[in-house]
Formats: structure tokens, C-alpha cells, sequence
């Protein structure tokens, strides 16, 4: 398999998982006929394992931002690659740094329970975050570490194609929905991602510092569920 280096990112893509982005973007490749093989495939569908693959291995090679110089590994995303229900936190935790999974320790069990309250296990979601390296010491994202990741968390999107995003916290619904009104006001109303139905909820970290507050996220999950229902989705 061919690989093309990003000179910006000094990532590693593959031939065929370049020309899987290009087409999902309606871009045409012209190949030289000098360098096409004499024996050209032209019914081979494309891979999924194989793009996820890729793109995990592009993701804990990144070097974009200066959070590359302080993880202990990258913490790509975890879960059903054709999950009806994404779900996007912030950055990972010194608990996520060391495993390399997103959304573990206590936030990750009330996250866990959170899901089962409306039928769904870990395993049938996938969960991911806007960074997929820890900020030192837990700080906020600085823009320019936000949109430098963002394009890993794009790609995953594209390939999930959920039918729902749940948002937890302000950072993952400001990047997201491209705003900077408070959680409170975009809690409690859909929002739209790209034509994906897109909610707000409190992050579960916040959620075990004050858990009054987890009656409010019962009421996020339960529009979740009915927006699942609406769509027909399978879980
Ligand atoms: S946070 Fe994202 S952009 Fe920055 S080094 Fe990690 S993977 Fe790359």
C-alpha cells in the first residue's frame, strides 16, 4: 500500500485512505495513465477496518500542536464504529492519558450508568473527544490546539455517520456548534451538526461535582432517546 506524507503534520496516509477522503468529498482524482498498472482493480470497495485503521495510526503519530511533546499516548476514540449515538467530550484526563481510552475513571462509570439509564451500553456508542491529547494539568484547549486536532475528530464523523451527537461540556459544544453562549442556554433545545441532530449536556466530570444537576442531564438523555426513536435507529 502507497503512502503520501502531510508535510504540515508529518502524519502518515495511506494511498487508498487519501483517495477514500477525496471521494467522500466529491473530489475527483485524475492518475496518470503512464503510472496506473496494467491490471487495475476498479471494483474493490473500500476497506473500513482498514481506513479506521489508518486514520488511529495518522491520530498517535500527530505531532500538530505542542500537546504531542507532553502525552503519554494518544486517546483516539473508543466504541461502535457504526454507532447510532456519538458522543464528544473535551480532551482526555490524566486517567484517559495513561489508558489511552477515552472517558474512564469516575466521569467515565457515570458516563457508563448515564447510558444504561436509556437502554444503551458502552460498547453500542462511540465515545471520542475534540483533542486527542491530554492538556498538562487538565487546562482548557487553546483555540489553536482545537482546531488543529479538529480534522482527526472530522474524519470520524464522516466515517461514523451517527444519527445523533450528544455534546458534554462547554468546550465540545462551543467547538461544535461554533458559539460561545453559555451550556445553560444551549442545553434543552436540538441543534444541528452538518444535518446531524446535536444535543447539549452537562459533562459527567462537572456532573460529580454537582450532582443536583444531574436531573437536568435525565432530561438531555431522555431527547436523546426519543430522537433515537424517531430515527428509527437500530439501538
Ligand atoms: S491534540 Fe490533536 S492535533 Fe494536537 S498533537 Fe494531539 S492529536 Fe495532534
Amino acid at each position: 500500500m502507497s503512502t503520501s506524507e502531510n508535510s504540515q503534520t508529518g502524519c502518515v496516509l495511506s494511498e487508498d485512505v487519501r483517495r477514500y477522503y477525496l471521494d467522500t468529498m466529491g473530489i475527483q482524482v485524475w492518475q496518470s495513465l503512464e503510472n496506473q498498472p496494467d491490471d487495475i482493480e476498479t471494483d474493490v470497495p473500500a476497506n473500513s477496518d482498514v481506513i479506521w485503521q489508518q486514520l488511529e495510526q495518522a491520530v498517535s503519530s500527530c505531532t500538530k500542536c505542542e500537546l504531542h511533546t507532553s502525552r503519554t499516548q494518544t486517546v483516539f476514540g473508543v466504541g461502535n464504529k457504526s454507532a447510532d449515538l456519538l458522543i464528544i467530550g473535551e480532551a482526555p484526563g490524566r486517567d484517559e492519558d495513561l489508558q489511552g481510552e477515552p472517558f474512564v475513571g469516575r466521569a467515565g462509570q457515570l458516563l457508563n450508568a448515564m447510558l444504561a439509564a436509556i437502554g444503551f451500553q458502552r460498547e453500542q456508542v462511540y465515545i471520542a473527544n475534540i483533542l486527542k491529547c491530554r492538556p498538562p494539568n487538565n487546562r482548557d484547549p487553546k483555540p489553536e490546539e482545537v482546531g488543529a486536532c479538529n480534522t482527526w475528530l472530522q474524519q470520524q464523523i464522516e466515517l461514523i455517520q451517527p444519527d445523533v451527537i450528544l455534546a458534554l461540556g462547554r468546550i465540545a459544544a462551543h467547538k461544535l456548534l461554533n458559539t460561545d453562549q453559555s451550556l445553560g442556554a444551549l442545553r434543552g433545545k436540538q441543534h444541528n451538526y452538518a444535518g446531524i441532530p446535536l444535543i447539549v449536556s452537562y459533562h459527567p466530570a462537572y456532573l460529580l461535582r454537582k450532582p443536583v444537576e444531574k436531573r437536568k442531564s435525565w432530561q438531555d438523555l431522555k431527547r436523546i432517546k426519543l430522537l433515537l426513536n424517531s430515527n428509527g435507529s437500530s439501538t
